[in-house]
């Protein structure tokens, strides 16, 4: 029995496994698929608040982690099959069977960038291929880019992507977008962006030294065309990572944890939300860390009994 389940090893359930651990709780912290979450597919953070020089992505969770481990808490791998969350204390089922319990949970289990799932994207994550305009803008500067994508997300990247490079040129698969309104019509003004609509991308066309263009199939002429480019920004959409909640804790349409706006408290007493999968809007390594820090310190609030539980359905 724990006082404290971490799930997700991102940078929202290190720090509140470092946080948790400095109180002396011992937390576990289970570790699922992709071990420090998505700063571990980028290269260069340079937006880390203490690293001046920047640090590499994966560094930056080794360190979270070694900073865990130094304060007590404890690791294990394994992917979570269910959760109980019906009765205190919380039950986890692991696959293989192995039940463990905790009096209170933090899920941290983020979101996972969509990707195409065209030849060549996966290959060349972090050489030229990002799904994260904010982390890797910067390294393409004075660049042609492709953004692909034709919702919110994507206008807001090929608009802040115009700030680095030479050209954005934004690839959607359809004439209409689904992007806002006003969001277009940003996208639209801006004379850096050009617009390859009705075409679907097939192919990332790389060679050893970067992403050199993406192969499109033009939906008017029935023909292929190969886009020239430095880099692919791929902005089709976030899946929160939720499922294996199976609808116990409340969540979005989309599946993101619903928690009580200023807390990581979620409609379950006990059960605390932080990083990525409570949050569609900041997304960054840093506010999830923060967001950590607070389901530590209402968790270990929670524990001493002071907490106070006047959730209202509202939705942050
Ligand atoms: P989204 O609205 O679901 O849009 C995803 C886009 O990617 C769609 O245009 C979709 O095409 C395209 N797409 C999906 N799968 C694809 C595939 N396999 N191949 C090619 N294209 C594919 O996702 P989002 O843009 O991330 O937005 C998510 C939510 O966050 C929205 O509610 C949005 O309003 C909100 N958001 C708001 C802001 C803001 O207000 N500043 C910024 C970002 C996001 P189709 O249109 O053909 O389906």
């Amino acid at each position: 029995m724990y006082k404290s389940i971490v799930i997700g090893t991102g940078p929202a359930g290190l720090t509140a496994a470092i946080y948790l651990a400095r109180a002396n709780l011992n937390p576990l912290v289970i570790e699922g698929p992709e071990p420090g979450g998505q700063l571990t597919t980028t290269t260069e953070v340079e937006n880390f608040p203490g690293f001046p020089e920047g640090i590499m992505g994966p560094e930056l969770m080794a360190n979270m982690r070694k900073q865990a481990e130094r304060f007590g808490a404890e690791f294990r791998t394994g992917w979570i099959n269910s959760v109980d969350t019906s009765k205190r204390p919380f039950t986890l089922t692991l696959e293989g069977g192995e039940t463990l319990q905790a009096e209170t949970l933090i899920i941290s289990t983020g979101a996972s960038a969509k990707y195409l799932g065209i030849p060549g994207e996966r290959d060349n994550v972090g050489r030229g291929v990002s799904t994260c305009a904010t982390c890797d803008g910067f390294f393409f500067r004075g660049k042609k880019i492709i953004v692909v994508g034709g919702g919110d997300s994507a206008m807001e990247e090929a608009n802040f992507l115009t700030r680095f490079a030479s050209e954005v040129v934004l690839v959607h698969r359809r004439e209409e977008l689904r992007a806002s309104k006003i969001m277009q019509d940003r996208a639209r003004e801006n004379p850096k962006i050009t617009w390859a609509l009705n075409r679907t991308p097939l192919e990332v066309i790389a060679t050893g030294m970067g992403v050199t263009g993406l192969k499109v199939l033009n939906n008017e002429t029935g023909k292929e065309e190969v886009i020239e480019t430095q880099g692919l920004f791929v902005a089709i959409g976030h899946t929160p990572n939720t499922k294996f909640l199976n609808g116990q804790i409340d969540t979005d349409e989309i599946g993101y944890i619903k928690v009580k706006p200023g807390s990581s408290e979620t409609n379950v007493p006990g059960i605390f939300a932080c990083g990525d999968v409570q949050d569609n809007k900041y997304r960054q390594a840093i506010t999830a860390a923060g967001s950590g820090c607070m389901a530590a310190l209402d968790a270990e609030k929670f524990l001493e009994g002071s907490a106070v539980h006047d959730w209202s359905g509202a939705v942050s």
